[in-house]
């Protein structure tokens, strides 16, 4: 198929770009760059340096079947303190994106939605069924942009899916995490292996968990790619589909730490410090509705995940 990319620059959509290129794909990016970086880009796509905001012209008679929609602002904190670059690029730059597709006949687009729609639930594991309720502009600029992409397909035909990340991590190859500043837990922990700091922080220990630190479920990202193409291969006309992504094994931070030890082989010292704002105890994904509708299945277990992060990360350090 012909595809447009947007945020192939960054860690999910380069990934991602790598495999479609590798089933065969014709692939497009579409970045700003703003988060991205240019030679993350996979070597075979075209790259448009550009905002969604500004995608019309690139989009028009260009042929494209279907667009896969990784660009966002995607930190909770930075969504607390300045609302407003959620509303303005997750919102307002995915409305410009989906008029675009409309002027151009694209029929076809994955999103990127996320767990963070849901807000702090009870339920665990958490369905499709389970009410979102987000307690950030961040999830909520995401559920905002699920509910457009409905009334698209309703009243359109639009073909769209929703995929509600979990947390995700790993690599694939020379694809992986690189942001700047990194707040997630696997690369903050590995930094530490890596000597870049001398201890790692755990937010929170006095969470209702078996050791009172929070409960998160890490999908492999080559798993959650693969699930973009499947979503790809199920898109219906006039449906939206909303569906979790996560392996449904919740691990708590400790448990993450101790992966990392063992796959590191170093100490990693660890400070306790106070919960961070916002963090719900427990985020951990029913799986059955991708496992029905897409075939789905992840593959990968938290060692293959924190394995692959370390070597992604070892690459960058040889690099420098
Ligand atoms: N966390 C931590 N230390 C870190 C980064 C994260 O203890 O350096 C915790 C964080 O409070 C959360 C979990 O690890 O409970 C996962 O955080 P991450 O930022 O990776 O993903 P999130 O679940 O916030 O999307």
């Amino acid at each position: 198929m012909k595809l447009l990319v947007t945020g192939g620059a960054g860690y999910i959509g380069s990934v991602v770009t790598s495999q479609l290129l590798d089933a065969g794909h014709d692939v497009t990016v579409l970045d700003d760059l703003s988060t991205g970086h240019r030679e993350a880009v996979p070597e075979g796509a075209d790259f448009i340096h550009a905002r969604i905001h500004d995608s019309r012209p690139h989009l028009l008679g260009r042929g494209f079947e279907a667009v896969l929609h990784f660009a966002a602002k995607s930190l909770v904190s930075e969504s607390v303190a300045a609302p407003q670059l959620y509303w303005e690029n997750n919102v307002a730059g995915t409305f410009a994106l989906v008029e675009a597709m409309r002027s151009a006949s694209i029929p076809t687009v994955i999103f990127s939605s996320t767990a963070a729609t849901y807000g702090e639930p009870a339920d665990s594991p958490i369905t499709e069924q389970t009410p979102t309720n987000p307690v950030n502009a961040y999830g909520a600029s995401k559920l905002a942009v699920d509910h457009m992409l409905g009334s698209y397909c309703r009243a359109h035909g639009l073909a769209a899916t929703s995929l509600r990340y979990f947390n995700v991590g790993g690599a694939r190859g020379r694809f992986g995490e690189l942001h700047s500043p990194e707040t997630h837990l696997i690369p903050n922990l590995l930094s530490v292996a890596a000597g870049r700091s001398d201890a790692c922080r755990i937010f929170g220990t006095d969470y209702a968990t078996t050791d009172g630190t929070a409960l998160r479920d890490y999908l492999h990202v080559t798993d959650l790619g693969r699930a973009h193409l499947l979503a790809l291969e199920a898109s219906t006309a006039g449906v939206h589909r909303i569906i979790n992504l996560g392996t449904g094994e919740g691990y708590t931070v400790r448990q993450v730490l101790d992966a990392c030890r063992t796959v590191t082989g170093h100490a990693i010292p660890a400070d306790e410090e106070p919960r961070r704002p916002g963090d719900p105890t427990s985020l951990v994904a029913s799986n059955v509705l991708a496992r029905e509708v897409l075939g789905w299945a992840p593959e990968l277990a938290l060692e293959q995940t924190v394995a692959d992060a370390w070597d992604f990360m070892q690459r960058v350090d040889a690099a420098r």
